[in-house]
């Protein structure tokens, strides 16, 4: 993976220790329950969703209370101890997938200025080529979900045109976005401190 800074990981609740020559990013075990997917609604653990044993939830909890998990800022690279090397592995593809979805929503929005004239589609890619030129763009007259940022977009506010699933790369089919790029940035930023949030709120739980 490419270095990840202690800016990005205390964003994603880790806390920066420096000691001597001694750079390291640690997370908690309420943090990495977060990450883990261990989470406790005061009557049940669930693991990722699923309700698991009340005996294996306190184990799993315990575990990442008392065990050690860092990041070392002069290696580059996850360390832990006192944790299976499953659990490890798990938190880390987790930790790296919350940092890549940051870097994506930064860099979706520092992009473009939303002054430029985006055309519709301009950023999908089909087996034509990029973009939907050529294609008929519409007007939306219903109201449906965003490409790029998920969000509702309302009737009249979007592009509307079709892609063939035959050449499709990525969405098929009647596909909606914002025409407004801005919209999307704005979206996806809020998407991003959510997640941020998130992560703080299981460290000061
Ligand atoms: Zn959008």
């Amino acid at each position: 993976m490419t270095k990840a800074t202690a800016a990005q990981l205390t964003a994603i609740g880790g806390s920066l220790w420096e000691k001597g020559t001694f750079r390291r990013v640690y997370f908690n075990g309420p943090a990495l329950a977060g990450f883990y997917g261990l989470a406790h609604d005061g009557w049940k653990w669930t693991l990722d969703g699923e309700k698991i044993s009340n005996n294996s939830g306190s184990a799993f909890m315990s575990r990442l209370n008392l065990g050690k998990f860092w990041y070392d800022l002069t290696t580059d690279d996850f360390h832990s101890q006192g944790m299976s090397d499953a659990m490890t592995a798990k938190i880390v593809d987790r930790i790296k997938e919350a940092l890549s979805k940051a870097s994506a929503t930064e860099a979706a929005a520092t992009e473009t200025p939303a002054t430029i004239e985006m055309s519709a589609g301009h950023d999908v890619s089909t087996a034509d080529g990029p973009g939907v030129t050529g294609r008929p763009v519409h007007t939306n007259r219903k109201p449906g979900r965003c490409r790029r940022c998920g969000a509702l977009v309302s009737a009249g506010e979007g592009h509307l045109y079709y892609i063939d699933p035959d050449e499709a790369y990525e969405v098929s089919g009647w596909v909606v976005e914002h025409k407004d790029p801005a919209i999307c940035r704005e979206v996806l930023a809020k998407a991003h401190t959510l997640l941020t949030e998130r992560a703080k709120a299981y460290v000061n739980d």
